[in-house]
């Protein structure tokens, strides 16, 4: 019986692992952490993560072959494949701060595997890392073990949080990356055979393991490009009367182009997008590249412009003040079906906002309020400027409720920001909205996902992205 171990429980670990379970129930899978709450959440009714279709998937495999652990050690000396799907964060100081990847989580997963391992294994980068990890990755464990054979495959994940599930059982493809040896092709070959079970073999690709890590960063890269391409296009589709959605039409029926992607919205965020660019970039300057550097920066900085464009639009649309003003703030994480918040736009908007002395009422389903006011808290980091700036004040935090209804969140509000692109706020009684805010009553659409003229016949100036302005 092959057994796999995966180190990392987080939002690729832990569906990632349940879906290899749920497909291959001859294979023994442990998720192991060092985290204890969460390993105890994935033990747990309420799993760690909101995601949709994740309880179907794990609950009928857990403690038969998919198994939660935080002994680590244990299982990583077990297992035939480890994969690694630790966190890479931005790193935040010393040589290329706020902008390379910051591999010590999966340094000292590294270290650990080869201080345990008593037998041959695969290691899997489950986890985004710069090009090359993997040659870092083989000197630390065959430096650090004896008469073991270690073989490293770069596997990225290209799931999308709010639609993991689905994504995991139907992959556009499935990218494994290996040494161009007979061990590494036997390698792959193990792997191949796991996703075989559920994923048509055409849509398994095989590569180098160069060209596999860097894929990751370049799919990354791409569909940010993308989303910023189409915010710089709402920016001008604002300046001259054009409408964003009719020109991601238009161009989206380009078949070279294709309609996916080009929806203008407040602004990209979650954990990915902006720290694989950044490490992308970080890789481009160390390859005496900066051309190629400043060109994939800018994706990053269109990006800021379009949520400060958004707070100026709010202050600017309120008469050049939100002092004192109540502004309700319907959604808070990064997009829709996911509890996420990291790098979500809503901080920065929500920040701006504060900037500018409003109080805020926010709302989101799935986000908690201990989340919402960790993250209105933290340190901005300059990425031009690898400093910390100050963060909030306290008592601009004060300024800030969570609330857990829409309804109870407008009450009372001079303006709506949405910033989530959750169903229900398509579905909100706004006629009663209306009623209960004070006038004139603004809504800034951030996602796109009202119908701006239906708002405006109650009574409301309706700003949305990309659109003519209120007549
Ligand atoms: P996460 O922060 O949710 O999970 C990482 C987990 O690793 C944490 O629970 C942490 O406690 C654990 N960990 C860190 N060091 C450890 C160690 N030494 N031993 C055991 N556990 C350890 O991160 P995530 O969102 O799951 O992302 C993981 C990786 O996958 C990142 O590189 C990310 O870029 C990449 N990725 C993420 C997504 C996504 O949508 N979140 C999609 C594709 C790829």
């Amino acid at each position: 019986m092959v057994k796999i171990c995966c180190i990392g429980a987080g939002y690729v670990g832990g569906p990632t692992m349940a879906v290899i379970a749920l497909k291959c129930p001859e294979i023994e899978v442990a998720v192991v952490d060092i985290s204890v709450s969460r390993i105890t959440a994935w033990n747990s009714e309420r799993l760690p993560i909101y995601e949709p279709g994740l309880d179907d998937v794990v609950k009928p495999c857990r403690g038969k072959n998919l198994f939660f652990s935080t002994d680590v050690e244990k299982h990583v000396s077990e297992a035939d494949i480890v994969f690694v799907s630790v966190n890479t964060p931005t790193k935040t100081q010393g040589l290329g701060a706020g902008k390379a990847a910051d591999l010590t989580y999966w340094e000292s997963a590294a270290r650990m595997i080869a201080d345990v391992s008593k037998s041959d294994k695969i290691v899997v980068e489950k986890s985004t890392v710069p090009v090359k990890t993997a040659e870092a990755i083989e000197k630390i464990l065959t430096h650090n073990s004896k008469g073991i054979n270690f073989q490293i495959l770069s596997n990225p994940e290209f799931l999308a949080e709010g639609t993991a599930i689905q994504d995991l059982f139907n992959p556009d493809r499935v990218l494994i990356g290996g040494r161009e040896t007979p061990e590494g092709a036997k390698a792959i070959q193990t792997l191949k055979d796991v996703y075989a079970h559920w994923v048509p073999l055409e849509r398994i690709l095989c590569a180098n393991l160069w060209s596999a890590e860097l894929s990751k960063l370049a799919a990354n890269a791409f569909l940010a490009q993308r989303i910023s391409s189409v915010n710089a296009m709402s920016a001008l589709c604002e300046a001259t009367g054009a409408d964003v959605s009719q020109v991601s039409h238009s161009i989206g029926t380009d078949s070279r182009i294709g309609p996916k992607f080009l929806n203008a919205s407040v602004g990209f965020g979650g954990s990915c997008f902006q720290k694989d660019i950044l490490n992308l970039v970080y890789i481009c300057e160390c390859n005496g590249l900066p051309e190629v550097a400043n060109y994939w920066k800018q994706v990053i900085k269109v990006n800021d412009y379009q949520k400060s464009r958004f707070v100026n639009r709010v202050v600017s649309s309120m008469f050049n003040t939100v002092s004192g003003k109540k502004i309700a703030i319907l959604g808070f994480a990064f997009k829709k079906d996911t509890g996420d918040t990291r790098e979500t736009p809503a901080i920065d908007v929500c920040k701006g906002l504060l900037g500018d002395k409003a109080r805020l009422s926010i709302y989101d389903p799935q986000v908690t309020e201990d989340q919402i006011r960790r993250d209105l808290s933290m340190k901005k980091f300059d990425w031009d400027h690898p400093v910390h700036l100050q963060p909030n004040s306290p008592t601009a935090i004060k300024q800030v409720s969570v609330v857990w209804d829409s309804y109870e969140a407008v009450k009372d509000a001079h303006g709506i920001c949405i910033l989530t692109e959750w169903d229900e706020f398509k579905k909100l009684d706004y006629e009663k909205i209306y009623q209960n805010m004070q006038k004139p009553a603004f809504v800034f659409d951030g996602r796109n996902i009202v119908n701006a003229d239906k708002l405006r016949q109650i009574g409301f100036i309706v700003y949305s992205i990309g659109k003519p302005l209120d007549p």
